[in-house]
This record gives structure tokens, sequence and C-alpha cells, in this order.
């Protein structure tokens, strides 16, 4: 079992990496060597060291958000398929597991086979998005349920239920909801 904290923690970073592309707005926040340092530098728990990130790995790990993005994507629907793209990420990244120590703590980490940007976050985000559809299932990740929105989630709630990426998402349904109950009964 991987430690439930490193877990969400990069649960996280797995879907704000697919999440830095947004279809429906057509943007895409990972374009520069710049946006993906402050990527990292916002979501690495641990400081990785003096870092020079380059165009190539950029390429890297925008060729891994697609792979992440189609894992939250197609997870409910193809659970196959997704546990086919996440054995291939994590056996290209080199991931093994690592048993760790510290003071009275023992936890299993899955490490990258190289020292490369893009497989220490294939390593981490792969095995947390794994870990998560053996612990409770591949249903667990989804699409938000927004008309304009395509973002990814991983639901960790008890019930389950979660149909939308944020909060300000599922607000703007109930609100839409309410105002075609509305116009409906006016008609
Ligand atoms: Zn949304």
């Amino acid at each position: 079992m991987l430690d439930a904290c490193n877990i969400s923690s990069a649960v996280r970073t797995a879907v704000d990496l697919a999440n830095t592309v947004r279809p429906v707005k057509g943007e895409d926040l990972l374009e520069t060597v710049e946006q993906l340092q402050d990527f990292l530098d916002g979501h690495s728990p641990e400081p990785a060291g003096p870092r020079r990130l380059t165009r190539t790995d950029l390429a890297e790990v925008r060729e891994l958000r697609e792979t992440v993005r189609a894992v939250l994507e197609r997870a409910s629907i193809d659970a196959a398929g997704a546990a086919a793209l996440i054995n291939d990420g994590l056996r290209r990244s080199g991931a093994t597991p690592v048993l760790r120590h510290d003071r009275d703590r023992w936890w299993t980490e899955v490490v990258a086979g190289s020292g490369r940007c893009a497989a220490h976050l294939a390593a981490t985000t792969l095995s947390a998005l794994a870990s998560v559809i053996a612990t409770h299932g591949p249903a667990r990740l989804g699409v938000c349920a927004g008309p304009a929105c395509r973002g990814t989630f991983v639901d960790l709630s008890r019930n389950g239920s979660k149909q939308y990426c944020t909060r300000a998402c599922a607000h703007r349904a109930s609100v839409a909801a309410y105002r075609s109950r509305q116009s409906a009964r006016l008609s």
C-alpha cells in the first residue's frame, strides 16, 4: 500500500497536469519551458536539486500529459484500455517500487529509472492513478459534466459521486439547471 499522503499529492499532480490543457477554451498552459518550470515548482513535493529544463523535457512532459489525460478520460468507460496506458507508461519510465524508511515510518514509493523530468513525473502520476484504480475502482477517474468544461478529476470522496472538476463547475451547472427550470415554468 502506498502512503496515503504521497498518493493524494501525486493524484493532484496527475489531474493538474492533465488540466494544463483546456480543450473547450482552446488553452494550453504548458507551452514553454518556463511554464513547465512553474508547474514543477508548484507540484514537486521534494526539491529535485538544480534543474535545467530543456525543450526536450517540455516535449516529453507534453507527451506524458497526453497519456495521463487519456487515462483520466477513459478509465470509467474503458478500464482495460486505461490500464494498458498506465502499464506502458510505467514500463517506459522504468518505474520501480522502493521501500523507504524515516524514523518510525515505512512507506513505498515508485521511482523512475532515469533522472529525466518526464520519467519522474510518469512514475509518480501513473502509479498514483494505478493505486486509485486498484483501491477504489476505475470509475473514480472522470471528466467534468459541466457543459463548457472538459476538466478531468479523480474522486477520492467517501461516496464517490463527484461529477464536476471543481466547485465552481458544480455551482455553474446548478445555476444553469435552476434557470432552465424557471424559463420552462414561464414559457
Ligand atoms: Zn469542470
